[in-house]
């Protein structure tokens, strides 16, 4: 455990940023730094200094060190260290929320979601001892007096370079099955949030893990194109956007390491004249304007069947107006802002394009800055709601990751099913009905890695895996559940016989 812990938690230190490597803190000190901004005010909270070459290779060096002595160590005594960091995580909670939702621009209230659906993983992990055993086994006498065995072993250091999206729930996605399979584990989280990661290390410290078990290392590209090239690291997973995730499956590939890379989104949804209407208008809300809509569950294309389509517009339209914008950590919003000017630009310039390509503004959030003036300097965006919207559209095919709730038209399901799968993504679609052969079309035709049914946001619990299709994942194994132990382990096969 870290000596200067107390140093790390004092509040007057909150916003360094450190790597942690080895059980200590320590600063980066590169030549590259890039600031972090409140995305509700565009000021600087901090600087992040960029771990050069030197950096990687010594946390890389110090989690290879520590893997010997960490897989020998029982699975029973590893998982007790996740025990501890569960219930650290636990303590930390609002803490982390608050820090979260400045650095993301997220409500408090869905950063403390994030966290807690980050520490299911924890739990789930906390299960190794048996998990583990899953595709292990033994039979006896293959051959007169001859046994043979699978076993599964650990593979040595794995990293995890994770988005701004969810920057205290992804980073779980990895950590917790990569320690307890055996393995030494270094996380490199996105540059933009990397003050989250700060206080989930502080709980990994506290959690007494053995140093170079679990380590942070602060960076940007450079940083993660040295960890894809390092020669003692065994694997990497990645989320973030398809270009990012098709560079690292590929780079990570070329230096033989076993790579999962989950890449961006286009999630539509379905709405039939079977559906629940009122019922599905709160859950369709919640996905598309939920997180601002920077989410890779977001259905930011919602098609209306048939006679479905007019009254789910007009209770679309009556919903969106009821959100309230506003700073994350201020108690009634509903929609924070985007996380840079950059990505807001993107997205007013996806709505502007829809627009020129004939779709048309039902509820414009553009001009959202210039209605309150405590909110503008920040990367807001009124909920925006656009509908004449078809699959020719760069709208309907590029991820949004904002506040727009593009609406299209169906003449059946057949027709519907045809625009959900015309994406190059495969992340996630929803059907929304009551119709159980509906449903079940739907589940068999789309081709999407998470399907809800009346759900959303259909993100897998933990003891299930969570992945995408076509140009949203880069790989085999998915996160989580069992490919996650498939992911960290080898499978080995051991035959012998005895003599004497
Ligand atoms: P991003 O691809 O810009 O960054 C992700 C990570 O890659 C960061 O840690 C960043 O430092 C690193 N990176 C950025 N550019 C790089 C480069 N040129 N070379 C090497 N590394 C680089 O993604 P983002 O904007 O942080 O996150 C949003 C994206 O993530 C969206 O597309 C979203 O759909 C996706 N996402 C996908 C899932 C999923 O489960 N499929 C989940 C969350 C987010």
């Amino acid at each position: 455990m870290s000596e200067q812990r107390e140093q790390a938690v004092s509040p007057a230190v909150r916003t360094r940023v450190d790597n942690y490597i080895g059980g200590q803190w320590k600063s980066p000190s590169g030549e590259k730094s890039h600031p972090v901004i409140d995305p509700a005010t565009n000021e600087s909270l901090t600087t992040i200094e960029f771990s050069p070459e030197e950096s990687v290779d010594d946390v890389v060096r110090t989690a290879n060190d520590a893997f010997e002595e960490w897989r020998r160590t029982p699975v029973v005594e590893r998982v007790q260290y996740l025990f501890d960091l569960k219930t650290e995580l636990e303590d930390r909670i609002d803490e982390i929320a608050v820090a979260l939702s400045r650095e993301h621009g997220k409500t408090v209230g869905e950063a403390r979601g994030e966290i807690r659906r980050g520490i299911e993983n924890v739990d789930v992990a906390c299960g190794m001892p048996d998990m583990i055993r899953q595709g292990s086994g033994n039979v006896e006498d293959v051959a007169p007096e001859m046994d043979e065995y699978a076993v599964r072993q650990p593979l040595g250091v794995f990293t995890a370079i994770t988005p701004f999206n969810f920057p205290a729930m992804i980073p779980l996605w990895f950590l917790p099955y990569a320690v307890a399979t055996g393995n030494t584990f270094v996380l490199k989280p996105s540059e933009k949030v990397p003050l989250s990661s700060q206080l989930i290390f502080e709980a990994v410290d506290a959690a007494g893990f053995p140093d170079g078990v679990v380590n942070l290392v602060n960076g940007g590209a450079d940083t993660v194109n040295a960890l894809l090239e390092h020669p003692d690291i065994a694997g990497v997973s990645f989320v973030g956007s398809s270009p990012i995730a098709k560079h690292v499956y590929e780079t990570a590939a070329q230096h033989g390491k076993r790579v999962q890379a989950q890449g961006g989104a286009k999630n539509y949804a379905v709405v039939t004249e079977h559906a629940a209407i009122e019922e599905c208008v709160p859950n369709i809300t919640g996905s598309v304007y939920g997180n601002a809509g920077q989410r890779c569950l977001a259905n930011d294309v919602v098609v209306g069947v048939g006679d479905a389509y007019d009254d789910l517009r007009e209770q679309l339209i009556a919903a969106a107006e009821e959100l309230t914008v506003g700073a994350g950590v201020a108690e009634d919003t509903d929609v924070g802002p985007l996380i840079t000017g950059d990505s807001r630009q993107r997205v007013l310039d996806l709505i502007n394009t829809a627009l020129e390509e004939g779709a048309e503004l039902v509820l414009d959030g553009r001009d959202f800055e210039h209605s309150g003036e405590e909110l503008s300097g920040g990367n807001f965006l009124g909920p925006t709601l656009l509908e004449g919207v078809t699959t020719d559209m760069e709208i309907a095919q590029e991820e949004i990751f904002g506040p727009v709730l593009c609406l299209a038209a169906a003449d059946d399901l057949d027709d519907a099913i045809e625009m959900v799968n015309s994406t190059k993504y495969g992340n996630a679609s929803s059907i929304y009905t009551e119709s159980g052969s509906e449903a079940r079309q739907y589940k068999y035709e789309v081709d999407a890695g998470n399907i809800g049914v009346n759900v959303g946001v259909c993100a897998p619990m933990g003891f299930f895996h969570f992945g995408g299709r076509k140009a949203s994942f880069f790989g085999d194994l998915h996160a989580q559940g069992e490919d996650a132990v498939n992911f960290y382990t080898e499978k080995t096969i051991q035959i012998e016989r005895w003599y004497s």
